[in-house]
């Protein structure tokens, strides 16, 4: 007899656990949903992609030989929900199937849906392994065991050792682990990074940007131009763009932020790792393959440790400690989300430059780079005691690549501090650290080497705020920080005053 399968909008993998074996008598379901479309209210460019992309994928499945029944994106239809789809695929094909066949997903709430089908269905269900990751949720819970701090310097060298990726026998090429030193050169003032690859919208995804703009138009964001991939052929395209034009400096300038910028010399394969188009192995591999063709080892080095290092750390983190994760809130921060983080005209809602910048880059591309998003946006939601929750629903909104498996633990456990079972301090910084990064500063309104008063950088006394609002949690307590307490610990009380009377200031204004 035939399986069901259902195949989610970040499974568009040929390759898929669940797909590897399907035949022509099986019936595949894909289907664009309002709950999975509104659950926040994401980006434009985000539907747009997924929309889409699963659209080519349903064409590609179709010319596999595969039946496919594909649900187009209907605010009125009855089908809301992946449960919905499936009761009706049930109740339009009786006894047609001898099990349902799913892929392990990448969200808490959706594996609880497919658990409550096996408890619910009268047809056994099946739930494989996500193959597409190196390490199973099961195997990075057994690589955790005990370990109260999880560190992924460890996790990643055990990867390394494990897979064989860039070894030399038992030895790290180039003879150490990480090159994380030579991944932080300023941006110079004669930088030039190419132009992204724009891939120009076909008649499917013209069709879609139609809908979208109807149906998801008031969202935070630009849906137009588009120049997302959305096919196999596009994800690759982008893949070896970054691999021939700009993989060589990727590694010194990692850290790098420049106005006018926004891509940096990053890959921007982010969204098609994540929806399925690219594969993390074949990443892998053709970083290795430049190495042997020559690409600079902080280059390969530093982004293999993206790859194999952090992107499958954290989602071992997530599957470990979800699904009381998103609860989190160690520092007890209750602040709500300033309302220029959803504005359409930041140029007036912010004077500070790096946040505008970095957020309408956002609005307009649904990407931002890491720095940007762990050392601007996230140091200022830190240092401005964000409330988790609020922060976590606009990283999953707003970019492109945000799934929850991926987007949550960035948040809750890197650039919040909302716990502490990775980040052995907080990611908090002044005024300095953007200013010796980015050239965002020099047309600031504010003055960077400020500390205090009306032209001061609010990174400055938000930075002294921070570690004064938490200094009995962290001072003597935790050794990382010992040098901030012992900077803090030599203020005089009119210098204590003055940083926390601006920094009220600063933030009763926020909203
Ligand atoms: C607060 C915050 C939220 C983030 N949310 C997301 C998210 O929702 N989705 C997402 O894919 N990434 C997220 N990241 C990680 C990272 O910022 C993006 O993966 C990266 O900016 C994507 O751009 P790129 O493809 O050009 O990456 P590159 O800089 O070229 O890096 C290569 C790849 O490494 C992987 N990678 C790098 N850093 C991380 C990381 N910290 N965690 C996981 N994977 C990583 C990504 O797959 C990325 O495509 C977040 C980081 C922070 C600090
Ligand atoms: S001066 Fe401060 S607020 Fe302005 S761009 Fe620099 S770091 Fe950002």
């Amino acid at each position: 007899m035939a399986n069901l399968l259902l195949v989610l909008g970040d499974q568009l993998s040929a390759d898929l656990a669940s797909l590897k074996h399907a035949t022509a008598d099986d019936l595949i379901v894909m289907g664009e949903l309002k709950t999975e479309a509104t659950y926040v209210r994401h980006h434009p460019k985000k539907i747009a992609l997924i929309f889409s992309a699963m659209r080519h994928f349903a064409i590609e499945l179709r010319e596999r030989g595969l039946s496919v029944d594909y649900h187009e994106y209907d605010p009125d239809a009855t089908v809301t929900s992946f449960t919905d789809l499936i009761q009706q695929s049930l109740a339009q094909n009786p006894n047609r199937f001898s099990k349902i066949l799913l892929t392990f997903p990448g969200e808490v709430r959706v594996l609880k849906e497919f658990k409550r089908w096996q408890d619910d269905l009268e047809l056994p269900v099946e739930i494989l392994d996500d193959t597409r990751f190196f390490v199973t949720p099961k195997a990075f819970k057994e690589w955790a065991g005990d370990k109260t701090q999880l560190t992924m310097e460890h996790f990643y060298r055990w990867q390394r050792q494990t897979t064989g990726v860039l070894m030399a026998g038992e030895e790290p090429v180039g003879g150490q682990y990480n090159f994380d030193k030579q991944n932080r050169e300023p941006p110079k003032q004669k930088l030039n990074p190419p132009k992204a690859y724009e891939p120009r919208p076909d008649e499917i995804t013209l069709e879609v940007l139609d809908l979208v703009e109807t149906h998801f138009g008031s969202h935070f964001g630009d849906l137009r131009p588009f120049h997302l991939g959305v096919n196999r052929r596009e994800a690759l395209e982008f893949l070896n763009r970054f691999i021939e034009e700009r993989f060589e400096h990727f590694g010194a300038y990692q850290d790098a932020m420049m106005a006018g910028e926004p891509f940096m010399y990053h890959s921007l394969i982010s969204f098609y790792l994540n929806i399925g188009l690219l594969s993390a192995r074949e990443v892998v591999e053709k970083a290795e393959a430049a190495f042997e063709a020559g690409a600079p080892i902080n280059s390969v080095e530093g982004f293999i440790r993206q790859i194999l290092g952090w992107r499958e750390f954290v989602r071992g983190v997530y599957w470990l400690k979800s699904p009381e994760y998103d609860s989190k809130n160690l520092l007890n921060h209750q602040r709500a989300l300033p309302s220029f983080f959803w504005s359409e005209s930041l140029e007036t809602d912010t004077h500070m430059a790096c946040l505008r910048e970095s957020i309408s880059q956002t609005r307009e591309h649904a990407y931002a780079h890491h720095i940007q998003r762990l050392m601007v946006i996230g140091n200022f939601c830190l240092l401005a005691g964000i409330n988790p929750r609020e922060v976590q629903e606009w990283y999953l909104a707003v970019y492109a690549d945000a799934f929850e498996w991926v987007e949550l633990p960035n948040v809750v456990g890197m650039i919040l501090y909302a716990d502490d079972s990775f980040a052995t301090k907080p990611y908090a910084a002044s005024g300095a650290y953007i200013n010796r990064m980015s050239n965002y500063c020099k047309d600031c309104h504010y003055t960077v080497s400020h500390k205090n008063g009306d032209s001061a950088c609010p990174f400055n006394y938000l930075y002294w705020n921070f570690f004064l609002r938490h200094q009995e949690r962290f001072d003597g307590n935790n050794p990382r920080l010992n040098r901030t307490y012992a900077t803090l610990n030599r203020f005089d009380d009119k210098k204590i005053q003055l940083i926390q009377s601006d920094a009220q200031n600063f933030l009763d204004q926020l909203n």
